[in-house]
């Protein structure tokens, strides 16, 4: 029973097996529930693809703050759009990542992402946020906003993560968990209440060890969850079905 919480299965790197990986190869490996990420215009509609083609993969749309920087004037409306589609269950993934404020400015960053919020404010869907070396200016903006929804591949410290919790949103862990500096991330899997856990990759990137640097996708999740399970003392089991039990009730997914 493993739900991927956070993909990207339009990426090419998924262009040579696609068919045959989402069709048979996932479903046999027990992978009952994907979502998968938009991240700039074009990944918007191959979203919406492939929610239609595969009966267990669901999908967010929304613009990633690395790909904010030349969009259409159009391109919010165009996100809107979408939000009405049965299988679109949030707005993501959205948010802050300084890491790359090269390929957009921080108040660009800053100014999209808002925009988004509010969008899922007013539609009344949850938000799959990224933040990457933005924790300061990202916690402001989530103590002001409150959205309800994820903050995924949750890489800020076990202090955050209870304010985090508080604010009424989930904490979404993969890969990262099992790799040699995962020190932090395994505090924050040891102390999040288990029923705000989300299990996610973030394919194709993310693979947990002893696949790191290989392309991941959503079978690869047990890895992850045995170290989470571990860091909690409780099984890997408990770990996927919290996951996949908390990402059916954030997604509104039966
Ligand atoms: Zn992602």
């Amino acid at each position: 029973m493993i739900f991927d919480s956070h993909a990207h299965y339009d990426s090419e790197e998924f262009d040579a097996d696609r068919e045959r990986l989402l069709g048979e190869v996932l479903p046999e490996k027990g992978v009952v529930g994907v979502v998968n990420m938009a991240s700039d215009m074009e990944s918007l509609e191959k979203t919406v693809e492939l929610c239609e083609k595969y009966d267990y993969i669901y999908g967010a749309v929304g613009i990633h703050p690395e790909c904010a920087a030349d969009l259409p004037e159009d391109w919010l409306h165009r996100v809107e759009a979408l939000l009405a589609h049965p299988k679109i269950v949030a707005v993501g993934e959205i948010g802050l990542d300084y890491h790359w404020e090269e390929l957009c400015p921080r108040e660009r960053q800053k100014e999209v992402f808002r925009l988004q919020l509010d969008l899922a404010a007013r539609h009344n869907l949850p938000v799959v946020i990224h933040d990457r070396e933005a924790h300061g200016d990202m916690m402001d903006i989530l103590r002001e906003t409150k959205p309800k929804g994820v903050v995924h591949c949750f890489s800020g410290s076990a202090e955050t993560a209870r304010e985090t919790v508080k604010l009424g949103l989930y904490i979404g862990l993969g890969g990262v968990v099992t790799f040699k500096n995962a020190r932090h991330s395994l505090e924050v899997a040891a102390s999040v209440p288990l029923d705000r856990l989300l299990t996610e990759t973030d394919a194709p990137y993310m693979a947990p060890v002893p696949f790191r640097g290989k392309r991941c996708d959503s079978s690869l999740i047990p890895l992850a969850a045995q170290k989470i399970a571990e860091a909690r003392g409780i099984s890997t089991e408990d770990v996927l079905r919290a996951g996949c039990e908390n990402a059916r009730r954030l997604f509104g997914i039966s």
